[in-house]
């Protein structure tokens, strides 16, 4: 495989399913050897064989993004094996439906250290070697419901506007040695969680009709869609751009999510 990414060393977290398994073999289409980094081996091994098979280069590296020791010796490991990290893609994340009246703080603790805790130890930790090369980029994937709220996901929302700031900050650290730090906000993808939250609610079909109606493309988002716009971000086409977020959500912040 070679591309726009030929040569480079990219770890995506939660590369084994869903978007992080787009994102994962995107980047390798592109020419990136992969390294996929998520506790369950069986999705990694998965989708590193279908890297491989491709004609691709992946490493799967069991990894709980929560856990500081767990994410410095994934990047110990990264280091090497490949001697070096020019892309991190903080994808991993979660959510859980709860009504603020009703929310635990146990899940408000575990949505908050998947998505924000762990994007900050994977930055702390792939920054170091990158601030070393003097280059690099850091993608972290947000939500549209960073800028909007969707109902009954407070702790979620709360954690991706958390992901956007924070992207843009350190950007601003970071910029000085060449590292350029996005966030990607997708909307609706057509994909297990999703499709989670849509069961999620008394009337699934009516929920995922009302979706689709404040989509102006009149359809879900593919993980692919997502995958194409990290890669950009992570190629020198967007050389120039730094500190900021795509939203990759059909339209849908154009008039809010329930808008008719
Ligand atoms: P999935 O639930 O399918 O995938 C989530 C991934 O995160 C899995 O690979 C999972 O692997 C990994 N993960 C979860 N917790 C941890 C952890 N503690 N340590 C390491 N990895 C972990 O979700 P999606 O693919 O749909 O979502 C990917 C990203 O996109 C998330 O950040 C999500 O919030 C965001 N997003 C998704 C949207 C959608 O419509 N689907 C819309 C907007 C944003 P494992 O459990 O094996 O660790």
């Amino acid at each position: 495989m070679s591309g726009r990414l030929d040569g480079q060393v990219a770890i995506v977290t939660g590369g084994g399913r869903g978007i992080g398994e787009a994102i994962s073999g995107r980047l390798a289409r592109d020419g990136a050897k992969v390294v996929l980094a998520q506790r369950t081996d069986a999705e990694g091994e998965r989708t590193a064989a279908a890297i491989r098979a491709a004609g691709g280069e992946a490493l799967v590296i069991k990894t709980d993004v929560t856990v500081e020791d767990s994410v410095a010796a994934m990047v110990d490991q990264v280091l090497a094996a490949y001697g070096r990290v020019d892309i991190l893609c903080n994808n991993a994340g979660t959510g859980v439906l709860e009504d603020i009246t009703e929310i635990t703080m146990e899940n408000y603790d575990l949505v908050m250290d998947v998505n924000v805790r762990g994007v900050v130890l994977g930055m702390k930790y792939a920054a170091r070697p990158m601030v070393k090369a003097g280059s690099g980029n850091i993608i972290n994937i947000a939500s549209f419901n960073a800028f909007v709220g969707l109902r009954h996901f407070a702790a979620y929302c709360a954690s991706k506007a958390a992901v956007v700031n924070l992207s843009r900050q350190v950007a601003l650290d970071l910029g000085r040695h060449g590292i350029r730090v996005n966030s990607v906000a997708p909307g609706y993808i057509a994909n297990p969680m999703a499709q989670g939250y849509f069961d999620a609610h008394a009337d699934p079909a009516a929920l995922k009709a009302e979706a689709l109606k404040s989509i102006p493309l009149g359809r879900l988002g593919t993980n692919d869609e997502v995958a194409g716009v990290v890669s950009f971000l992570a190629s020198d086409d967007a050389a120039f751009v730094t500190g900021t977020t795509i939203v990759v959500d059909g339209g849908t912040l154009c008039h809010g999510p329930y808008a008719d």
